[in-house]
């Protein structure tokens, strides 16, 4: 037997910000590590809306999890999607890309699968109101929201024109927010020279929540200015509003009162809720472990589902005393736990409970306007930008795309140029994969076997705030 045979397993599914963290705590560990995720990269998903805005280009938001990894010799990265475990045992089971199945034996489980969209029930919505959750997403989003403009310039309908400079967002979270701000901000500003037959700046933005304000968690004051803040940018906001139906042309939605309002829309995307992934409940079957709403696993306060101390559980997947659905949350989690896995592997195992130090939350309103809110303290404006963009820098995971973030965000944030506009449509001479879901009636002709551009996701909200 050599060496690397006796040491320990540790098998880690998700290469987000939790599983990161954690495979980077045991890098000097005498274990062998086995970093599973369903991609090959890791995502900095705050700032997805920049990359479906045309700020930045997929590269810079997501790092190949083999590069993040390559000094470190006792890991391994597998790309397959796991798909339950034998909890008795010990092992993971997951499906390579090609569907074949694979097995991983493990001493130590870490649990960081993340959450993915949740439509509260209407899966359907998905079809019509792609979420944002992934780069997939983000792709889809961009071809959207730039198509939109073009199929609105060539539009001979002034209806038709006016559905596709309308665009309406379900959800006034940061996420709702960013985007909101991005789409007002790509019509008046990025846009505004380019069409000879539409004034991208007459394009409508829409925001409607079941709440009473944008940003509630950020406390009354941000969430106030935020408002003001989007008021001024011309998004107009649509609370107290909820959801009844969402199609190929638009929207319903219910006010406070029960009227249900019709809006056309040509673009409807959606950021309103979060669900664990399928894996999660396949590890709670597997374990016995308790779920909350959202299906996220519940644990103790050592972050191990009961009776496994052998399976952690991390990250946006956890459910440990209402903590949001943050970086911070994810990356501390994953220290943790890592912690604790290379302390017993020593032979002491420590019995200090996770403890979650709040760092803060940010939302990006538009270009020199963000809100920050740090402990007592709150920025809001210019002065909330200058902190949001430092917050950012600071946490770009790997150099070469800090760099490159800043080198994108400079024409952006000082000339509105907007360089990473570019989406594939497959058939250009009719357009059709811009909008590859609509039927004949609204696309022009029937795409033989079509099918949604967008992932159809599998309740929860949105992370409540957003740890800077
Ligand atoms: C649009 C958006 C904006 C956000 N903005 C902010 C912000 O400004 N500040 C902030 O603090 N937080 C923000 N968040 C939340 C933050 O991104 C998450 O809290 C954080 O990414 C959670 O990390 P994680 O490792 O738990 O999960 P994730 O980062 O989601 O990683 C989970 C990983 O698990 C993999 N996976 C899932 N299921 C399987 C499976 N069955 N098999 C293999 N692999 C699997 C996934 O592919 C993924 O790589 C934002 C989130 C979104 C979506």
């Amino acid at each position: 037997m050599n060496d690397q045979d006796s040491q320990r397993r540790v098998v880690i599914i998700g290469g987000g910000f939790a599983g990161l963290f954690a495979a980077r705590m045991l890098r000097r560990a005498p274990v062998r590590v086995t970093l599973i995720d369903r991609r090959p990269h890791h995502l900095f998903q705050p700032l997805l809306y920049q990359c479906s805005t045309g700020i930045l280009s997929e590269g810079k938001i997501a790092v190949p999890l083999r590069d993040l990894l390559r000094k470190q010799k006792n890991t391994d990265f597998v790309l397959a999607e796991v798909t339950g475990i034998d909890a008795d045992g010990r092992r993971v089971l997951a499906t390579r890309p090609l569907g074949d199945q694979m097995e991983f034996g493990y001493d130590y489980l870490i649990v960081a699968a993340g959450v993915q969209q949740s439509y509260f029930g209407h899966d359907e919505y998905a079809t019509w109101a792609p979420g944002m959750k992934t780069i997939e997403d983000a792709l889809v989003i961009r071809r959207r929201v730039f198509g939109a403009f073009e199929l609105a310039d060539t539009a001979a309908d002034p209806a038709e024109r006016s559905r596709w400079l309308t665009f309406a967002l379900v959800g006034a979270g940061p996420t709702g927010v960013e985007l909101a701000g991005q789409i007002r901000e790509v019509a008046t500003k990025t846009l505004r020279d380019e069409y000879r037959h539409i004034k991208p700046e007459d394009a409508r933005v829409l925001l409607f929540d079941g709440g009473d304000a944008p940003l509630t968690p950020f406390g009354p004051d941000l969430s106030a200015k935020a408002a003001r803040t989007l008021d001024k940018l011309g998004v107009e906001q649509h609370m107290h509003s909820i959801v009844t139906d969402i199609n190929a042309t638009g929207l319903s939605v219910r006010a406070q009162d029960g009227t249900v309002t019709r809006h056309e829309a040509g673009t409807v995307l959606w950021t309103a809720g979060v669900a664990a992934p399928p894996v999660a409940a396949a590890i709670a079957a597997a374990t016995g472990a308790k779920q909350d709403r959202a299906g996220r696993i519940m644990v103790g306060d050592d972050c191990t589902i009961p009776d496994h101390p052998e399976i952690f559980v991390t990250g946006d997947v956890m459910s440990l005393n209402k903590l949001p659905g943050v970086c911070e949350v994810a990356m501390q989690t994953g220290i943790y736990v890592g912690e604790r896995i290379k302390h017993d592997v020593a032979g002491d195992m420590p019995t200090k409970p996770f403890r979650y130090h709040d760092l803060g939350s940010a939302a990006y309103l538009s270009r020199g306007n963000a809100v920050v809110s740090v402990g007592r303290l709150q920025f809001a404006g210019f002065l909330g930008w200058v902190v949001w963009l430092v917050i950012h820098i600071g946490f770009l995971t790997g150099f070469r795309n800090r760099l490159g973030a800043v080198v994108s965000w400079w024409p952006a944030f000082i000339r509105d140029v907007r360089r990473e506009r570019t989406y594939t449509t497959e058939q250009v001479g009719l357009v059709r994969s811009t909008y590859d879901v609509l039927p004949p009636s609204i696309a022009g002709t029937a795409l033989p076997g079509s099918t949604s551009g967008t992932e159809l996701h599998s309740a929860g909200t949105e992370p409540s705030g957003r740890t800077g």
